[in-house]
């Protein structure tokens, strides 16, 4: 089965996607991920990436649907993290998958406020020496302001401040919301509240996964 996972920044979608991989054995496609790889071949991506942009929406389809027939020429059992997010998208990737003799199965909304993921991304930190990432409510360093791996000082990322978070929310609501609708009507939605500890939103996704996957050996 092949599921979607969406979620506004600080939703928690890259865990709960790792999570529902391991439990179910998927493939992972997160965007984000070909994007970088499309970034190491390809100078004007790379633009793209580092101002903050995203890749125009039907060009990114159509890098999606190359690196999956090379990667995951089968087609089944993926997880796809943070894409489709229009519905020009989702249209494209189900014609594809469609022709293939496969489908889209569900999709998932992580939902968490704006107030909650500007309190999620403000607290972040990251060590400025090594990389390693804290958060102050989540996951704090043993020593304020120290990294646990290395010692040195821990930073605020420069795109980590509440400005920056609301743009950047506005951003997948005005887009994201037009498709979370269309995929509602079609009674493939299912919305899951992501202001929640990690492992009580995994036990929920899980039973959602298994309940349409009972489904689909019903039929
Ligand atoms: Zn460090």
């Amino acid at each position: 089965m092949n599921i979607v996972l969406l979620g506004s920044p600080a939703s928690g979608k890259g865990t709960q996607a790792d999570l529902l991989c391991k439990k179910f054995n998927l493939y992972h496609l997160s965007t984000g991920e070909v994007a970088r790889k499309l970034a190491e071949k390809d100078q004007r991506i790379k633009e793209i990436i580092d101002s903050g942009k995203l890749i125009p929406a039907e060009e990114m389809t159509m890098h999606v649907i190359n690196f999956l027939s090379n990667e995951k020429p089968d087609l089944k059992n993926i997880l796809f993290e943070g894409f489709p997010r229009f519905i020009s998208q989702f249209e494209a990737l189900s014609n594809f998958l469609i022709t293939k003799g496969d489908n889209l199965d569900l999709v998932i909304s992580l939902d968490v406020s704006q107030e909650e993921a500007i309190k999620r991304i403000s607290s972040r930190r990251v060590c400025e020496a090594c990389g390693e990432n804290f958060n102050l409510i989540t996951k704090p360093s043993k020593f304020p302001g120290k990294c646990d791996k290395c010692g040195s000082n821990l930073i605020q990322r420069k795109d980590d401040n509440e400005d920056s978070v609301k743009v950047r929310f506005e951003y997948y609501e005005n887009n994201t919301k037009e498709l979370i609708d269309y995929v509602e009507k079609m009674g493939k939605l299912t919305k899951v509240n992501g202001e929640r500890p990690i492992d009580e939103i995994q036990k929920d996704l899980v039973e959602i996964v298994e309940r349409v996957k009972n489904e689909q050996n019903n039929n």
